[in-house]
């Protein structure tokens, strides 16, 4: 008997069910919010990246369906064979108002953003320098380029010096590579620092917006208008599924970068158009962060507040000036007992466990829209915990 070529799948799936490294989708069987119905259970929701509340926000689902109506549910090809519409350029603009970039680039998601964006502006003789805790997109975006990289230690700015030091003659281009704000931890990275350096080295900058755009800055352009940076030369990559409440990525910087992406960037030629629902969501979102800075008030004072329920408790739970906090935890067995003890006191907060993290945690992240009592309960019962 031949022997069967797949039967490394189910030795696979043992092993990574051995580790309690096993994972399935939860099912969510309501609109999103601060509350959400779990497996039957309405739960406070502490796992959604809709930071400002508007993925269940009735102007967003209203532009959803008048595109819809008018242009269809497809774009039925590639935005440079026939899947252009006029929503997708003037989406475009108004990221490139609220990053006051020259223009901006959207793609079918943040991942392919990065992905098409890395690969297209780097290549065999460029050195990356990435941070080690860069999201799976930026990381995998250096690989698909094929460029040289090396990891520095997180936001560790004498660490990038010396790899600098070390290795930038080499190379001919170079591109410094980060999240703004890491997606598990939460904290922000050295921004100006990293400017300062890629002055001094002669790199690019790639600089990932997707949890910080519509959360930080006046305008909720991101960290960059938060760190004072607006105007600067850069990379700017984000989505359009976190804050903006869509799906959908961008790249936004100078005029020739986003020129230069319409003619080499694989993610963005060889795929779809984004769908004029999608498209119509995102551009309503982009407004709203705009008009209302109030519900970036409403997410600051909850961070406010968690911060110091927290600390009034002694929780150990990280000290973030985002809306991403975690609550480290010694294994991933013991993440996940949590992260169900958590659900029977009324929590939805995932369990994340390696290889996403080296330190197995419950991801807290917060919303405009959570009401003082919903903290006062997620306090309670991580105190439980
Ligand atoms: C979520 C995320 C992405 C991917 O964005 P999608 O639009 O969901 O594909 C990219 N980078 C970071 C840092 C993220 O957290």
């Amino acid at each position: 008997m031949n022997p069967n070529p797949y039967a490394w799948i189910e030795k696979s799936l043992d092993t990574i069910r051995r580790a309690d490294w096993y994972r399935s989708p939860q099912l969510i069987e309501s609109c999103p919010g601060p509350r959400v119905k779990l497996a039957g259970d309405w739960l406070i929701n502490f796992a959604s990246n809709d930071y400002l509340g508007l993925a269940g926000d009735d102007r967003l689902i209203q532009a959803a369906i008048a595109a819809t109506q008018e242009f269809g549910t497809g774009t039925t090809g590639s935005r440079l064979v026939g899947g252009h519409r006029d929503l997708h350029r003037q989406l475009e603009q108004a990221i490139a108002n609220l990053k006051q970039t020259e223009d901006a680039l959207v793609f079918s998601s943040g991942y392919l953003a990065n992905l098409g964006a890395i690969a297209s502006i780097v290549g065999q003789r460029d050195l990356i320098l990435s941070d080690k805790y860069n999201h799976s997109s930026l990381k995998n975006g250096a690989t698909l380029s094929r460029a040289q990289t090396v990891e520095y230690d997180h936001c560790n700015v004498e660490d990038l010096r010396t790899q600098l030091e070390e290795n930038r003659a080499s190379y001919r281009k170079c591109l410094i590579v980060t999240d703004s704000i890491f997606s598990m931890d939460g904290d922000l990275c050295p921004l100006p620092q990293l400017l300062d350096l890629a002055r001094q080295f002669n790199c690019m900058v790639l600089v990932d917006e997707a949890h910080a755009t519509g959360v930080f800055g006046a305008n909720g352009a991101g960290c960059v208008e938060h760190f004072g940076c607006t105007g600067e030369t850069l990379i700017q990559v984000g989505t359009l599924s976190k804050a903006l409440g869509s799906l959908g990525g961008y790249v936004a910087g100078s005029v020739a970068l986003i020129d230069f992406l319409r003619n080499r960037a694989p993610t963005w030629i060889y795929t779809t158009g984004l769908t004029p629902a999608d498209t119509a969501a995102a551009l309503e979102a982009v407004k709203i962060v705009q008009q209302e800075p109030d519900r970036r008030d409403r997410l600051q004072q909850n961070i406010e507040t968690l911060k110091y329920c927290a600390n009034q408790n002694q929780l150990p739970i990280s000290n973030s000036d985002s809306p991403i906090f975690s609550f480290l935890l010694k294994d991933a067995t013991t993440a996940l007992v949590a992260s169900s003890q958590l659900k029977e006191m009324g929590i939805f907060a995932p369990a994340i466990r390696p290889p996403t993290v080296s330190v197995s945690r419950i991801r807290i992240s917060l919303m405009a829209t959570h009401e003082l009592a919903h903290l006062q309960q997620l306090v309670e019962a991580l105190g439980q915990i």
